[in-house]
């Protein structure tokens, strides 16, 4: 089973973390994780660009190391960037140190790289533990979501994805996507048709 939305109470056990953004002026605020990836994030943002929509990017450190003129395509284009580590760690996984020296890492490439500093946070996975969220959040914005389109859920019918976030999406929302190779087959069959809905909806597409 896919879980498009976060139960309230999972929610409110962490009121430190952001849920959804400021839903007054209808607006919503797509998210996507894990690029930049060659042949993924470069069609997502012709999708934006000719819709004049806008996006915030939770890059991997490592996909801007490797992909770095990709990854200031996105910046130049307006679109919002954010710290996703450097390396996608699971932080239940990881011990504080190395979880904290990973996101370092990713400040020091998109300083490098792309002259940027981002106080935008988002847990690969969604798993981070209360320690390092504590010290996370004393430099930066811990950004969850509240609509999940399940894009990388492996055989998810693109119909579905299409119906439930059309369905979940309201002022405020935080939509999670993937703009990475497990998405590469599935985001042509449904977000032309979504990024087509919030135009017809005027939600405006603003950034986190
Ligand atoms: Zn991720």
């Amino acid at each position: 089973m896919v879980w498009h939305t976060v139960p309230a109470l999972i929610q409110s056990l962490f009121p430190k973390r952001i849920w959804e953004g400021d839903a007054t002026g209808n607006r919503v605020y797509l998210t996507f994780d894990d690029g930049p990836v060659p042949g993924v994030t470069d069609y997502v943002l012709e999708e934006l660009a000719c819709r004049g929509q806008k996006a915030t990017f939770f890059m991997v450190g490592d996909n801007i190391q490797k992909h770095p003129a990709l990854a200031r395509e996105v910046l130049e284009a307006g679109n919002g960037i954010g710290n996703h580590t450097f390396h996608h760690l699971n932080g239940w996984k990881t011990s504080l140190t190395e979880y904290l020296e990973n996101i370092r890492d990713f400040d020091r490439i998109a300083a490098d790289r792309l002259g940027i500093q981002t106080q935008l946070f988002r847990p690969p996975y969604g798993m981070i533990s209360r320690s390092q969220a504590k010290v996370v959040l004393e430099t930066k914005k811990i950004v969850m979501w509240n609509v999940l389109t399940g894009d990388y859920e492996r055989g998810i019918d693109p119909e579905v994805i299409l119906a439930k976030s059309i369905q979940l999406i309201q002022s405020g929302s935080i939509v999670v996507l993937h703009d990475q190779q497990k998405t590469q087959e599935i985001l042509p069959k449904f977000l032309p048709d979504f990024l087509d809905f919030l135009s017809e909806r005027e939600f405006e597409t603003a950034l986190l």
